[in-house]
């Protein structure tokens, strides 16, 4: 009796053992997206490739990929399936956040992919935000303050004079005034510093943006350097870069794009403290600010550039991924490490026929694998891009607010 008891004690263990290795198979399947084998091939490859490089953290890995199935099937259960601008109190709250598209997996199940962190939803958010505090302002001073951004363009590229028009358009909708000069290609440099210093003179004038790139025969950094460090709203002056590098100080001004990436992590409530964090390029512009931005907000930061052998190495540890390196779809999603932030800076022009116009933007980052590995990530166009414009007013609010503060 002792003996068949014994049996069926085993019995009963290994049925147990079965049940829970196929249940957390099946698990691990139906979350995966879409019906297309590849999708479910490329999670379970990024799954397995992370727990093999983390040896140690293997069990706990196990235990938080197991916690977060567990919890999206019971989000399942009790809520039924997700959809956009509905479940989580974040999207909520903000209903900045939309899902992205969802296909519908063998059987009754949906599958769950990166949420899209919607740049475009964010940087209207913001510009309401912006034009109604240029609007109250206006009226507690009784009309004296009044924002203005001058912008300089020199010669007739026509993406530059697309980004300045979208650029005056933002300041008429967030109530602040634009001033603009152009100039021909075959304006000299000092033709271009003396408009500078007129616009560094004019207290009307809170924020100089002197669109890049200018023509060759320019020194960029010259003309750059020209610019007021008050009223550096592009942040590229050393020395605001300089205090963004330094603990205990603050720029004046950061530049747009990286902080536009941060506040898109910020109002995603993405945690960013104590994250590892990677940044794909280095240019002082976009990839150096971006990675002094997360340092400043206590991640541990990791930049990669072109001189970086086996970038994914670094990537595949990273909570956060800041691509900007302007090379397409350079990225791939078995690089990431499941369930990170992926905010895509790159905007690439690839060609494709099936367009009007024959090409299509992609980012640095291989959306369509990212998607099925990544928690949160932005699509491109629709992300970074409009974020940057927003940021532009914010530090041009920022600058007439301080200026009206101190009386000029
Ligand atoms: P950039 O000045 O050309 O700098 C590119 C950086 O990426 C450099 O640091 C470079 O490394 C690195 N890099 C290049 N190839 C690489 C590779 N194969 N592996 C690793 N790193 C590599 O470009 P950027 O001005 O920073 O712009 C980057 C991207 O962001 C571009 O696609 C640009 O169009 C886009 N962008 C978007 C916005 C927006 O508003 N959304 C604004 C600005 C820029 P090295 O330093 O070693 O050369």
């Amino acid at each position: 009796e002792r003996r068949e008891e014994r049996g069926e004690r085993r019995e009963e263990t290994t049925r147990r053992r079965y049940m829970n290795t196929t249940c957390r198979t099946k698990t691990l399947h139906n979350t995966t997206s879409g019906p297309s084998h590849h999708r479910r091939r490329l999670r379970t490859q990024a799954l397995h490739r992370h727990q093999h490089q983390h040896q140690h953290q293997h069990h706990q890995h196990q235990r938080g990929e197991a916690v977060g199935l567990a919890a999206t099937r019971n989000r399942k259960e009790r809520k039924g399936p997700h959809t956009p601008f509905q479940g989580t109190k974040r999207s909520q709250t903000f209903g900045l956040i939309a899902r992205a598209r969802m296909d519908k997996v063998e059987g009754e199940q949906e599958q769950d992919q990166a949420q899209l962190i919607d740049g475009k939803a964010i940087a209207e958010t913001i510009r309401g935000e912006i034009r109604d505090e240029v609007a109250r302002l206006k009226e507690e001073s009784g009309g004296r303050f009044e924002p203005g951004l001058a912008v300089v363009l020199v010669g007739e590229r026509k993406d530059s004079q697309t980004y300045v028009r979208s650029k005056k358009k933002g300041c008429e909708e967030a109530g602040i005034k634009s001033f603009g000069t152009d100039l021909p290609e075959t304006a000299t440099e000092e033709e271009v510093l003396a408009v500078v210093r007129e616009y560094n003179a004019d207290p009307r004038v809170h924020g100089i943006l002197v669109q890049l790139p200018l023509p060759s025969h320019m020194d960029e950094e010259k003309i750059l350097m020209a610019i007021s460090i008050e009223k550096d709203v592009d942040g590229f002056h050393p020395e605001n870069i300089g205090k963004l590098a330094m603990r205990g100080r603050d720029p004046d001004f950061v530049c747009c794009t990286p902080k536009g990436s941060v506040e898109l992590l910020e109002r995603s409530n993405i945690p960013i403290a104590g994250k590892s964090a990677v940044v794909v390029g280095r240019s002082n512009i976009v990839g150096t600010p971006a990675a002094m931005l997360l340092q400043r907000r206590n991640a541990t930061v990791t930049v990669v550039h072109s001189r970086t052998p086996n970038p994914e190495k670094y990537i595949r540890e990273a909570d956060i991924v800041i691509a900007a390196c302007g090379v397409a779809n350079f990225v791939r999603g078995d690089w990431l490490k499941p369930g990170c932030a992926v905010i895509d800076v790159g905007i690439n022009a690839v060609d494709d026929p099936t367009k009007k116009r024959g090409y299509r933007l992609v980012g640095d980052v291989c959306f369509e694998e990212a998607v099925k590995v990544a928690g949160q990530i932005t699509p491109v166009p629709g992300g970074v891009g409009p974020m940057t414009i927003a940021m532009l007013l914010q530090n041009t609010l920022e600058g007439a607010k301080k200026a009206y503060e101190q009386g000029k």
